[in-house]
This record gives structure tokens, C-alpha cells and sequence, in this order.
């Protein structure tokens, strides 16, 4: 396999330095099977306190053996180096920009805007699918579910829902964004998928081996690995204490998952103090409240209600919020 002009010997793995800038370069790791097949990329990190991604990314690139696979994998694990070194939430510390807003990039911009450049010049091409996982960060928390592109063209729409349909999520979101890593390679032409798991920039084994477990029923649906292997990823790591209680994670079964098309996305105003009134998995009934955001004497500025019969998604505990900043995610189920 070639990634760029960096050849990868069959049944072999190779890291690799994907420049940025002079001062910046990607550490990604490339796995080419010993066998022809899709090529998929998976990224994390973009939001540099987002661990359980991160981790389950570091764990496979220690786990899998090129040699048995078919087809090609390449990793990167930490996409925003200087966030996740650094412990800054969300945005990429050399410039201020949230690198999931950054696609398309320009080598010619800051250090955000060389990055999404350098990740569209270096994994894009060839690839066959592309997955990025997100860990709820330091100041939010969501529920597991998979985010699937529905602005860029039905083969790519039907590509991405049926690899989500493959993985032990209870939740498909469909999403009209453009301008993230996974979403700009969906416009791009290439199905991809964001996953979402976790909150409050925690890490736990049983959080890192369930992404685990979603990744390779990734790799099992692209064909790379045979399906047999499931059975003892399932089953190998954790003892039944440290399991997680939600299905999701039990090594028996599928489980049944849901598609929401209507979401929505409130975004706070202009400074203030914010009173969650819901919490991530909340059921909502239409004019449920969802918040209210305060000034700092006590005073009321805006008071949040359900539009829609639904189920929160993820949701901001910042007590201070600005103009901009997420609050809730909902949508309707
Ligand atoms: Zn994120």
C-alpha cells in the first residue's frame, strides 16, 4: 500500500509522520494485510481531552497483526497533539480554532486549518472508509451513538448507516455537517461515520474496550477481519465485573439500533450562567424544559423547552457559557 508516497510492505505495519508544519508533524500507523481489500482510516483526538477514543485507537495498533488481515488500516490516534498534551478542551491551543470546524483546511492558514489540510492530502485518498471517534469532552457528556452524513449523496448516506448498523450502538444520528474531519470526507465521497462515547474528559477500561469492540465490528464489516474474530475480542480483556451494564457492551447478541433524523442543536446566546434541567439520555416530552441560562445576580435570560417528543444526545455542564458554545443536543424518537 502506498500513503502518499510512503510505500507499506504487504503483511507489514509502519509508523508514519505526516508533516503539518515545520513544527508540527501526525504520527498515524499503517497496517497493509497480507491480502488486497478496502482501505479504512480512523482517527481521534480531534478534540485533544476526548481519551476513550484515543486509547481504543492505541490499544488496536497494538493488538492487530497485519498479516492476518485483508485490506488496509490506518490510524491516527491523537489528530490534536497540542490539545491532548496540553489538557485544553476542545479547540486546537495553537490557534483557538476547533479543528472539527476546520475542514476544508489550507496549508496556507494556522496550525488548525494545516492540520485538516494535511489529514485531507495524507488519509483521504484511496480511502474506502473513514471513522472518527469523539469521547465526550471535559465539560459535556453523551450518550454512545453514531453520527452518519446525510448531505453528501445516497451512496455515501447508504455506506455509512449500514456500517453503523454493524456496531453495538443503540443510536444513528443523521448529521448535515460539512465542515469536520469525517463530515468534509463525506463530502469528499468517502462514507464515514463520528462516533461519540463517554463525558468530562473521563477515561474507563470498560469505555475503551467497548470502542474497541465497535472497531473491530468495523473491520469485520469492511471485510478486513473475518467475523470469527468477534467471539474472542467479546470475550478477552474485561472480567463480567468490570462490564459495562449497558447492553451495548455485552459480548452476546446484537442489539437493536434506532435512527433519529430530526435533531436539535442549542447553542448559548451570549455569556451567562447555564442550569442544565436534563441530563445526557433524558426522554423529553415537547415543552419539557431543558435550562435556563441566568445572569449573575439570578436573573433570567433565556429559558429552554423541548420542541419535540425525544431523548437528549449530549449536553454542556459549563456553568459559564458563550455565545456560540453547545448546550443541548436533542432529538426526536
Ligand atoms: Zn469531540
Amino acid at each position: 500500500m502506498k500513503i502518499y508516497e510512503t510505500k507499506v510492505e504487504a503483511g507489514t505495519k509502519q509508523w508514519l509522520k505526516i508533516p503539518v508544519d515545520e513544527e508540527c508533524s501526525l504520527k498515524a500507523a499503517a497496517f497493509c494485510g497480507s491480502r488486497p481489500g478496502k482501505r479504512l482510516i480512523v482517527t481521534a483526538g480531534v478534540h485533544g481531552c476526548e481519551y476513550i477514543g484515543i486509547l481504543a485507537v492505541s490499544r488496536l495498533i497494538q493488538e492487530l497483526d497485519p498479516r492476518q488481515m485483508k485490506g488496509e488500516v490506518v490510524f491516527l490516534p491523537i489528530a490534536n497533539e497540542g490539545g491532548f498534551y496540553k489538557e485544553i478542551k476542545q479547540l486546537v491551543p495553537e490557534d483557538g480554532v476547533n479543528l472539527n470546524r476546520a475542514f476544508p483546511g489550507t496549508e496556507m492558514g494556522s496550525r488548525s486549518a494545516k492540520i485538516a489540510a494535511a489529514v485531507e492530502t495524507y488519509l483521504y485518498p484511496d480511502a474506502d472508509f473513514l471513522v472518527d471517534l469523539h469521547s465526550g469532552d471535559i465539560h459535556e457528556m453523551v450518550v454512545p451513538f453514531a453520527f452518519f452524513p446525510v448531505a453528501a449523496g445516497e451512496t455515501v448516506e447508504k455506506k455509512a448507516a449500514a456500517a453503523a448498523r454493524a456496531m453495538s450502538l443503540s443510536w444513528r444520528v443523521a448529521s448535515t455537517a460539512k465542515n469536520g474531519l469525517y463530515s468534509w470526507a463525506a463530502q469528499k465521497g468517502i462514507p464515514a461515520l463520528l462516533l461519540e462515547r463517554g463525558g468530562l474528559g473521563r477515561w474507563t477500561e470498560r469505555e475503551v474496550d467497548a470502542y474497541r469492540i465497535n472497531l473491530y465490528e468495523l473491520l469485520v464489516h469492511l471485510d478486513i477481519l473475518p467475523e470469527s474474530i468477534l467471539e474472542s475480542v467479546k470475550g478477552m480483556n474485561l472480567k463480567d465485573s468490570e462490564r459495562s451494564p449497558e447492553s451495548e457492551v455485552l459480548p452476546s447478541g446484537k442489539i437493536e439500533q434506532k435512527e433519529i433524523r430530526t435533531m436539535r442543536y442549542l447553542e448559548a446566546p451570549g455569556n451567562g450562567f447555564w442550569y442544565p434541567a436534563i441530563r445526557e439520555g433524558s426522554c423529553l416530552k415537547k415543552g419539557d424544559l431543558l435550562g435556563e441560562i441566568r445572569r449573575l445576580d439570578g436573573s433570567l435570560m433565556y429559558r429552554y423547552e423541548s420542541e419535540l417528543d425525544g431523548m437528549v444526545f449530549y449536553y454542556t455542564l459549563s456553568l459559564g457559557v458563550s455565545e456560540g458554545e453547545p448546550l443541548v443536543a436533542y432529538g426526536e424518537c
